[in-house]
């Protein structure tokens, strides 16, 4: 679906008098291949990189060196431009700076008009998006009635709408409570397992990583890890490197694993680690 091969990227700096005064290397020899219907975390702390590499997935910025493919086709080519923002939806962290109509519905109707979809089509995608996202019963809404991580729904809704097969969130829920947070992370998951649809979600909270089939991390514009959620949260020290923390969750099971406590190596959730915790109590007859 998606392919990258040495890829760099090159911000100029420029003075006042718009001369190059520096040039930073944001991404440097990144290499990828993400299947059709994958589900891709990115973290790495501030400034590693992240969204540099979210914006090379629709064709925001191409590289400076080497080659990105969404599906088959080349970034850098201009005349591939337009299919590879049809394929590959984005979603930013703001929502604010996403939502332009007064009303949800229309908001979510915006992207297909603006392809010139079918009247009666664009009804039945804003219907089955605002379905998906669970905002179906504020479609009258206006969305400055709604919370963030409302919002940041009907934000999802909108692309989802243009029927992406992929779709980049970059840090979807950084400005989001833990509800709102919570609400998103259901919404994205459930695009990807039941709708089948690439997700590409970049985050700084560990704990979002956890549904994903593969996590990439990433330090001074390079993959430094990458592998599956459990193989990454048992690489504490290795984390710690990049400046990343294990979320509350694993830290606390790792506390209990070592009081003997039997908690299996693939619980992530409060809830899953709540029900273990209660599991070894009824063992022990409590
Ligand atoms: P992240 O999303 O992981 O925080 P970014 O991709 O935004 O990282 O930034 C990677 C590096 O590129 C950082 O060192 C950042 O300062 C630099 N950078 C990002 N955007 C620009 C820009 N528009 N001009 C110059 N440097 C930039
Ligand atoms: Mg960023």
């Amino acid at each position: 679906m998606i392919k990258a091969r040495n890829v760099a990227f090159e911000y100029n700096r420029r003075d006042n008098n718009n001369n190059v005064v520096s040039i930073e290397r944001a991404l440097d020899g990144v290499d990828f291949d993400i299947k059709p219907g994958e589900f891709i975390s990115i973290i790495g702390h501030n400034g590693s990189g992240k969204s540099t590499l979210a914006k090379h997935l629709n064709a925001l910025i191409t590289p400076t060196e080497g080659t990105v493919w969404v599906d088959s086709l080349d970034t850098s080519d201009e005349l591939n431009t337009l299919k590879i923002r049809q394929t590959t939806g984005m979603v930013f962290q703001n929502p604010d700076n996403q939502i332009i109509a007064d009303v949800v519905e229309e908001d979510v109707a915006f992207g297909p008009e603006n392809m010139g979809v079918p009247t009666e089509e664009i009804w039945e995608r804003v219907n089955k998006s605002l379905m998906t996202v669970d905002m179906l019963e504020r479609r009258s809404d206006s969305p400055n009635h709604l919370s963030g991580g409302q919002k940041q729904r009907v934000a999802i809704a909108g692309v989802l709408s243009m029927r992406p097969r992929c779709i980049v969130l970059d840090e979807p829920t950084a400005m989001l409570d833990p509800a709102g947070r919570r609400d998103v992370i259901d919404a994205v998951t459930k695009l990807n397992k039941k709708e089948g649809i690439n997700i590409i979600l970049i985050t700084h909270y560990m704990e979002e990583i956890i549904h994903s089939d593969r996590v990439f991390v990433m330090n001074k514009g390079k993959i430094v890890m990458e592998g599956s959620p459990s193989y990454i949260f048992e690489r504490a020290p290795e984390l710690e490197e990049y400046g990343l923390g294990l979320p509350a969750v694993t830290r606390i099971a790792h506390i209990l694993r070592n009081g003997n406590i039997n908690i299996p190596a693939d619980v992530f959730s409060p809830d899953e680690l709540v029900s273990c915790i209660l599991e070894n109590l009824r063992q022990y007859g409590c």
